[in-house]
């Protein structure tokens, strides 16, 4: 018999999601909704919308979006995720004036 009675995915991770990322110098990744590029500004530090898609269970695609061009499509593969990811470098102290204010 093949019966498995752990088979209950408790965490499903193979479902469309997004996450909201700073624009890297060099990137030249193209906005799905405008057809724009999405291009690093170092004034301006513009955010992008990464978005993992699967069709049923599979992987299918990435679609990268202008954070606003997010929020323009109605967010289709839910909100974005804006949880910063931990960079090993020294740059959380000075990325943060406002902890160095006594
Ligand atoms: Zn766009």
């Amino acid at each position: 018999m093949s019966t498995t009675t752990a088979a209950t995915p408790t965490q499903c991770s193979t479902h469309s999601r997004a996450v909201q990322r700073d624009i890297e110098p060099g990137s030249i990744v193209e906005c799905i909704l405008c057809g724009e590029r999405i291009k690093f500004q170092a004034k301006i530090r513009p955010k992008q919308v990464i978005c993992n898609v699967y069709k049923g269970t599979n992987w299918d695609r990435v679609e990268h979006f202008h954070a606003p061009c997010y929020a323009q499509a109605g967010e289709p593969h839910g909100p974005a995720d804006t949880t910063p990811v931990v960079k090993t470098r020294r740059v959380a102290a000075k990325n943060n004036p406002e902890m160095q204010k006594a």
